[in-house]
């Protein structure tokens, strides 16, 4: 069989898959119903609770199978209950989006907004939280892909503690690349997915809960396949709702074993970081400015860049993407004046210096 043509993704996900997370994609056909896919089930949900040590004791993990998106939304509408409110943080279209989510369930909501290129609004989000008692949840995205920025969600932890809210994450892009501190934040839930930071394949998504919150209290779903209450008592027995994305599993499942023979988060984590370091400060050299004001990337999973004056995106776009590599547009007003570069997945040093020649031939020319 031949191996397919190496592009590399700097998509913050999908990402550039490692051949043996690919290879995982051939296993035997398993039916869902049998002992095989229990065993893989449960393997994988432990092994996710155990990515952040410390969550462990008090959490669990419930497979969605869906894009990162779907567990967002189960966690959004299974754990805001229909009768109070909640609060989201808003600075980019990831937490845009979780407002869409409770609007569209009928839900009330108060929003924190700040300019997409601003951190999130804790002063703001403080007032609302001591003139609205029925607030019963804070919303907010970890890192927020849109810019790049990682957010202050040790603060905004702090204000939860102290206003006694539930504090529910988007960590799409940041579990397994970014420090999450299960206990400290106080986290009741956090969603992710097998295909970013985990360097798996799309299709399979999850939560990881504490355990307290399903067992003790209501799902608040407002749709049957979204229910994460559902989900987890069927997980639990064993079983699966429905039909789970079953060849996606075992990418995962190797796409975890992989992570554990590195040494675990902290080790991507360092490793994402030196390559965002490289990266930023080759484009620096080359003239080429952040979105956001930092004098180092503020995530390590994505930078966002400023088009250079005088080229088009699409232009940038097409000749990087010739000679190997998918950069990622902006978003929204961003759309034509910002790219972004994420290095999840399977790339290395050399193709980040790689990388920057090609910047450099580019703005050369
Ligand atoms: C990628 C991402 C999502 C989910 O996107 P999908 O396309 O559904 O996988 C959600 N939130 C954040 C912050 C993301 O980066």
């Amino acid at each position: 069989m031949s191996s397919p043509k190496t592009i590399k993704l700097l998509n913050p996900g999908p990402v550039t898959l490692t051949n043996q997370v690919r290879q995982a994609l051939l296993r035997e056909d398993i039916c869902h119903r049998e002992s095989e896919f229990s065993l893989l089930q449960s393997s994988i949900r432990s092994e996710l609770v155990r990515v952040y040590k410390e969550a462990e004791k008090d959490y669990t993990a419930v497979l969605i199978t869906g894009s990162g998106t779907a567990a967002v939304e189960s966690m959004v509408s299974s754990l805001v209950p229909k009768t109070s409110k909640a609060l989201v943080m808003v600075n980019g279209a990831y937490g845009e989006r979780m407002v869409n989510m409770l609007t569209v369930q009928g839900k009330e909501v108060y929003i924190a907004r700040s300019d997409w290129t601003q951190d999130i609004n804790l002063e703001l989000a403080e007032t609302l939280l001591k003139e609205n008692p029925e607030i019963t949840h804070v919303l907010a995205v970890h890192h927020e892909t849109t810019t790049g920025r990682l957010n202050d969600i040790p603060s905004l932890a702090k204000l939860c503690r102290k206003y006694h809210k539930n504090l529910l994450l988007d960590a799409v892009s940041s579990f397994a690349g970014e420090e999450i501190h299960f206990n400290e934040w106080n986290l009741e839930a956090c969603a992710a997915t097998a295909n970013k930071c985990l360097h798996g394949v799309p299709g399979i998504s999850f939560v990881i809960v504490r355990k307290d919150s399903l067992e003790k209290k209501e799902s608040a779903a407002t749709s049957i396949y979204l229910d994460l209450f559902r989900h987890f008592q069927e997980q639990n027995k064993n079983s699966t709702a429905f039909t789970p994305a079953i060849q996606v599993c075992y990418a995962l499942s190797e796409a975890l074993k992989e992570l554990e023979s590195l040494g675990g988060w902290q080790i991507r984590h360092s490793y994402y970081k030196t390559l965002a370091k490289k990266i930023f400060q080759g484009l620096r050299d080359l003239g080429v400015k952040t979105l956001l004001e930092i004098d180092s990337p503020s995530s390590v999973v994505l930078t966002a860049y400023q088009v250079p004056k005088n080229h088009a995106y699409k232009d940038l776009h097409d000749f990087i993407k010739s000679q190997g590599y998918v950069i990622y547009s902006g978003l929204g007003k961003f759309s034509s004046d910002i790219f972004r570069i994420s290095t999840m997945g399977d790339f290395n040093h050399n193709d980040a210096k790689h990388l920057l020649s090609v910047f450099k031939e580019f703005l050369e020319q």
